[in-house]
């Protein structure tokens, strides 16, 4: 059960405490490897294993699982870093590289040799692929299988001497050849790889590959449930296998759970990376990606995504959550916590025929109309203001209860106004409304008790200019990845970035301070963008519209 009650894992963690397994200790770890940024999926990895530790008076460490000297970079240690923090969670001085293993992890591939449960094989890479097998053919034995203890203790020195090249020789644990589960079929170990590391350097000719390192890093650091995705339930074995042949003691056992996947959006650290080299979207922080980075620049809240990944929950079953739950995290976090303001993103002018010219008066406006506590405004009213194009139409459709001609509006948290006259260009277009206002009307209500049915947000005609961006999904359909023959690029959305340059925000927003976030009034969520904007030229990133357009 999912929603109430206890998850498997909270159960796992509740029956080894009563059982007195660990004296009670509770020891996660959040293990990225640093070839990119942290996405979503991430996200619900972070706030499992840093919320286990938490919820049972545990710790989770942050352990960077960079083992892979090709793919990894210092730059990503760092952004990883910033975002596990961004989200909320402290790994204090639990800060470990997988890196720093590598003479423990050396140490204990002899002594595997030692037992004669490893040994070096000299087949090349593809060969040593091809006689593995699958799972529908069986494993043959390597040629190199029975070299003895001697023989594989000189010939593991040498590789870590450097004295081979690339692919020459591995070491593989010697298991079963005739395993029905492929993954026992003598796995390699340790691989010979001259390639400079980020932060070994050229110290290390030879590297250990993850069934090796993960489940010995997770012993050294004495983890007790080292949680991981579903894909690795069959490698369980191999990590099993490992850990009981070379550890003693108390030992941490791995448990696998449901990873998540979102529909309209990618997450695999290559794929992103590809967007990003390639130039579909500006960076890892573009407000568009599922990266945390990206979220965060998209103005989304660190409780928002907390609040997610609690909600898509944690079992065995895969899982495909709709992006419109993400939406409403961050929507119902924004509707408490962002005050109101007012923006028209395509400016119409309305001309107020009937009020003073040069006159101005400030109207006392709410921030947030069910918490006073969050207070006023004020918002200049004079004869020029702005209204959104889309609020006008010449020729209404019945029902349409916003402005046209000869019809009467309330202008949000100011007076009722109504459409005298409609000026256009040459070419026909609507430039400007001539209209009226009812001076008695101040506040928003007629003391006649005559009814409007619209009311309309707008801005006063010395509004500054404000760019803003609005946002929508990267991909147009649901599983952009979904077929391997297609490249998911074809699939990106061609209108999920607009740009809006000709924006009118109200005077208070010209000082928004960057990162804040406000609800433009009948709009959506907007965040100031914390890069491109300027003092005095905020850019507002839109987070999410006030509802949901895509569920139908
Ligand atoms: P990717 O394939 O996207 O690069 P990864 O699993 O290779 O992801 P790691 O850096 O190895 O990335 O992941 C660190 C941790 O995050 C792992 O424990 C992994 O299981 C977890 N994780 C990665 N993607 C997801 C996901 N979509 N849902 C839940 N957990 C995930
Ligand atoms: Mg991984
Ligand atoms: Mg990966």
């Amino acid at each position: 059960n999912e929603t109430q009650g206890l998850n498997f894992l909270q159960e796992i963690i509740e029956e080894d405490q009563r059982t007195g397994k660990y004296a009670g200790r509770v020891h996660t770890r959040f293990p990225p490897e640093p070839n990119g940024y942290l996405h979503i999926g991430h996200a619900k990895s972070i706030c499992l294993n840093f919320g286990l530790a938490q919820q049972y008076g545990g710790k989770c460490n942050l352990r960077f699982d960079d083992t892979n000297p090709v793919t990894e970079d210092t730059d990503y240690v760092e952004a990883i870093q910033r975002d596990v923090k961004w989200l909320g969670f402290e790994w204090e001085d639990r800060k470990f590289f997988a890196s720093d293993y590598f003479p423990k992890l050396y140490d204990f591939a002899v002594q595997l040799i030692k037992q004669g449960k490893a040994y070096v094989c000299s087949l090349s890479p593809e060969e040593i692929r091809e006689y593995r097998g699958d799972f529908t053919t069986p494993g043959r034995n390597s040629p190199y299988r029975e070299r003895s203890v001697e023989e594989n203790l000189d010939l593991f020195h040498r590789m870590r001497a450097g004295e081979f090249s690339d692919g020459q020789h591995t070491l593989r644990a010697k298991i079963d050849m005739a395993s029905p589960n492929p993954v026992l079929r003598d796995p390699p170990i340790y691989r010979i790889r001259h390639a400079h590391h980020h932060r070994t350097g050229d110290a290390w000719p030879i590297y250990p590959l993850y069934d090796f390192a993960h489940c010995l890093s997770d012993a050294i650091e004495g983890i007790t449930h080292s949680i991981c995705t579903l894909e690795f339930e069959n490698r369980r074995v191999l990590y099993d296998w490992i850990v009981d042949n070379l550890v003693s003691g108390d030992r941490p056992y791995q448990y696998e759970f449901n990873r998540l996947n979102l529909n309209y959006t990618v997450m695999s650290k290559r794929k992103l990376l590809k967007l990003v080299t390639e130039g579909f979207v500006a960076g890892w922080d573009d407000p568009r990606m599922m990266t945390i980075t990206g979220l965060r620049r998209r103005g989304f809240t660190p409780a928002s995504i907390r609040d997610f990944a609690t909600r898509v929950g944690v079992g065995k079953a895969q899982q495909l959550i709709d992006m419109s739950l993400l939406e409403l995290c961050i929507r119902e976090d924004l509707n408490e916590t962002a005050p109101r303001a007012m923006a028209v993103m395509r400016p119409l002018k309305v001309v107020l025929e009937n009020y003073p010219e040069g006159q101005t008066e400030l109207l006392e406006v709410q921030n947030h109309p069910q918490k006073p506590e969050m207070g006023t405004r004020q918002v200049p009213f004079m004869r020029e203001l702005y209204i959104e194009a889309d609020d006008f139409m010449e020729d209404p459709p019945k029902g349409f209860f916003r402005l046209a001609p000869g019809k009467e509006v309330r202008l949000r948290s100011a007076y009722f106004i109504k459409c005298e006259q409609v000026i256009k260009d040459a070419a026909g277009n609507v430039v400007e409304l001539r209209c009226s206002y009812d001076p008695a009307t101040r506040g928003g209500n007629a003391p006649d008790g005559r009814k409007v049915k619209g009311t309309l947000h707008w801005v006063p005609g010395n509004a500054p200019v404000a760019e803003v961006r609005l946002y929508d999904r990267l991909f147009s359909v649901e599983a952009p990845d979904a077929d391997d023959s297609k490249d998911f690029t074809t699939f990106l959305n061609p209108t999920s970035l607009q740009t809006l340059r000709d924006a009118r925000v109200e005077p208070m927003l010209v000082d928004a301070a960057v990162e804040s976030r406000y609800q433009f009034e009948r709009t959506g969520y907007f965040y100031v963008d914390p890069k491109d904007s300027k003092p005095g030229k905020p850019v507002f990133n839109r987070t999410v519209t006030l509802k949901d357009s895509w569920t139908k």
